[in-house]
Parts: structure tokens; sequence; C-alpha cells
């Protein structure tokens, strides 16, 4: 099933008056998933997996605040400025602000190609919307896909993580490393550290994730969608488990 044409995602990460390069034709089956986890477990990692196996769509709040970052005028109104901010410290964006993001695209919670969501929702206020909005729109999740890691683990993953602004490859100091020191295998780029993988930073997101985030588990539980997955390991093999829940053939 990799055979899919990839996205743009231009609708997602420039709003709902942009096109994709790829509208998808109503697929067999349209996954619509939520991948939950710490920052750092690796979640958009298997989420480009996922939307590269099952023909879906990526869609990441943090992406779409990572381009506005870098657009001069979408990153110009306050509430966006307040949410630039926040992103920088490792604190969580405001739920109106997340949600009105959101809500604007809610065309791509209805598309025919289907969306591995990451990185929303974040807290239960914006679970409850968003189970609120995808009934309105007739469609419903699939699965919830849990990544659970020892914090140990977490803090090493994200402290060694570099990453090419270019071409947006993800490289780790001791795992990955890249063959010249601070530059990308992949097209020559400078390495640099997210702002948010600071140390100081990490240290906020990791308790944003134990106060607002953990109780989404519960929340999932009780629906019947959670879907638990051990994201020890290398990416593989973490994928390997992801499409066994899933009961999708490799
Ligand atoms: P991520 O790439 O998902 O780790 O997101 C990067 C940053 O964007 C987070 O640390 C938050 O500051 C902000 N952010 C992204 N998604 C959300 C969300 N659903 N709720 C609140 N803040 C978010």
């Amino acid at each position: 099933m990799d055979n899919h044409l990839k996205n743009d995602r231009a609708a997602w990460i420039q709003g709902p008056s942009a096109h994709c390069s790829v509208i998808p034709s109503k697929l067999a089956r349209a996954w619509r998933l939520v991948l939950l986890g710490a920052p750092g477990v690796g979640k958009g990692t298997q989420a480009e997996r996922l939307c590269a196996h099952l023909g879906a769509c990526h869609l990441s709040t943090g992406d779409v605040f990572r381009a506005a970052a870098a657009n001069r005028a979408a990153a110009a109104t306050p509430a966006m400025q307040a949410a630039l901010e926040c992103m920088r410290e490792g604190k969580l964006v405001g739920d109106s602000t997340v949600w009105e993001l959101v809500r604007e695209r809610g065309g791509c919670l209805r598309c025919n190609g289907g969306f591995v969501l990451d990185g929303f929702p974040r807290t239960l206020r914006q679970a409850e919307a968003l189970q609120l909005l995808m009934k309105e729109q007739g469609v419903a999740l699939d699965a919830v896909l849990d990544y659970e890691l020892p914090t140990d683990e977490i803090m090493s993953r994200l402290g060694g993580r570099r990453v090419c602004p270019a071409c947006k490859a993800v490289f780790h100091l001791v795992e990955r490393p890249p063959q010249i020191s601070g530059v990308c295998d992949l097209c020559g780029g400078r390495l640099i550290q997210r702002e948010d993988d600071r140390p100081e930073a990490i240290a906020v997101r990791l308790e944003a994730y134990e106060s607002a985030t953990q109780p989404l588990i519960e929340f999932y539980r009780k629906l019947g969608l959670l879907a638990p997955i051990s994201a020890e390991g290398t990416p593989d093999k973490v994928f390997a488990r992801t499409l066994k829940a899933l009961h999708v053939t490799a």
C-alpha cells in the first residue's frame, strides 16, 4: 500500500484556503487515528510511516505552529505570537487557540484519505471538542495508539535529537549520528537542536504531558479506542507493533 501519492498537506499546514496537491479518491478503508504518547516517544516517525502505509494524511498541530513561526504573515496575530512563545518555552498553547486552528481545518478530518493526528488532542477539552466535531461531520476515530516509554529513555531521546531545518531529517547524537558532525546526511544542511528540545523546555513539556495529556488515556480507554504500544526499540520494531495493533498486514 506504499504507493499512495504523498499529499503536501497544504490545507492542514496553511489553512483551509490552501489546496492540497493530491485530493485522495475514496479509499476502501480511510483510517482515522490519534497518536498519544509523551514528547520524544517517536510519534512523528510512526505517523509518517503509518501515513505512507495507509494512504492517510499526517496532521500535526506542532507542524502548523512551526510553519507559522517561519511565516511572517501567519505569525503576526497576537494569538499566534502568544502560541509561538508558549511553544518556545515548551508550554502547551491555550485550548482556544489550538481549537480555532483545528476547527477551521475540519475538512481535513472528513477527507477521503483519512488522517493520523499527532500532537492533538493534548487536553481533555480538546479531546471532547474533537469527539463532538467528528460526530457532527459523521466520521469516527478507528483507534487511539498510545506509545509508552520510560521517562529516562524519553529524556535521552529528546536531549540528543538534532533536526535539519531544510529537509526535516531527524538525527540523534548517539543512536543515529550524522556522518559529519552537525551536518545533514541527506541535504548537507546545518543540523540544529529544536528550541523546545533544550533541557529547560524538555522538563516543562514532560510536566505538561503528565498533567494535561495523560488523562486522555482513560478518556479513550472508556470509549474502547485505546491501543497501548511499547515505543522501545527501533522505529521498525515499533512500526511492526503498530500494524499488529491495528490488524493491518505489513
Ligand atoms: P509537538 O511538535 O507536537 O511536540 O508540538 C510542539 C509544541 O506546539 C508543543 O510543545 C506546544 O507548545 C504546541 N502544541 C502543539 N499541539 C498542541 C496542542 N494540541 N495543544 C497545546 N499545544 C500544542
